[in-house]
């Protein structure tokens, strides 16, 4: 059995990620979505083991100790990781996954499976992006400056993935991404299995 697409998308807090992942599962009910592990604290109704796996900074830095994460970022101060045994197990399964991580976890796991498929998702205009993150009404002024500043410099980062999509509306940037996957997934290394099986006919 063809191997899962693992693909990534990284974009700034707020432009969206979750809500376009989130579009993305209905639309392919079969993708799965890597919940990833964070030393941060839950925030409204988050649960553990549904949107992170909710450890303390100390049980974090255990797992990374004993290769359970393949990635790794801290953000705002909190650590994110990639916990690899679901990862590999779902791509194993031929299971699409999707995951969101910052920029540099994106790259990072891309340098340690090159077949991962990075998207960055841009926000309209940066002053949209203001509007988001003041919009969700749990994030204090002060953070909100820390993240539009990150966010510049995320920005910078794009051209190292290897599509770029803007999230104008869930909708278009789901098709968007749904489309990359149908057209990663046609690709030679992907599909090489079809061509033996027909030339042996
Ligand atoms: P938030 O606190 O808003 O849920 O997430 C903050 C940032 O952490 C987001 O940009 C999100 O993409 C990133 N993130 C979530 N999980 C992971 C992970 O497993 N690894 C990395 N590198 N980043 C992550």
């Amino acid at each position: 059995m063809s191997k899962g697409l693992i693909v990534s998308i990284s974009g700034p807090s707020g432009v969206g990620k979750g809500t376009v992942i989130a579009r993305l599962r209905e639309m392919f009910p079969d993708c799965k979505h890597s919940v990833s592990v964070t030393s941060r604290a839950p925030r409204g109704t988050e649960r553990d083991g549904v949107e992170y796996y909710f450890r303390t900074k100390e049980e974090f830095e255990e797992l990374i100790a004993k290769g359970e994460i393949i990635e790794y970022d801290q953000y705002v101060g909190n650590y994110y990781g990639t916990p690899l045994t679901p990862l590999l197990e779902m791509s194993g399964e031929g299971k699409n996954v999707l995951l969101d991580l910052t920029v540099p976890g994106s790259l990072a796991l891309k340098e340690k499976f090159d077949d991962t498929v990075t998207i960055f998702l841009l926000p309209p205009s940066l002053s949209e992006l203001r509007g988001r993150l003041s919009g969700r009404g749990t994030e204090t002024e002060d953070l909100i400056e820390k993240r539009m500043a990150q966010a510049k410099g995320e920005i910078e980062k794009a051209g190292k993935f290897d599509y770029v999509v803007t999230n104008r509306t869930v909708e278009q940037a789901a098709d968007e991404i749904a489309a990359i996957m149908k057209a990663e997934n046609c690709r030679f290394k992907r599909s090489s299995d079809a061509v033996e099986t027909l030339l042996a006919q």
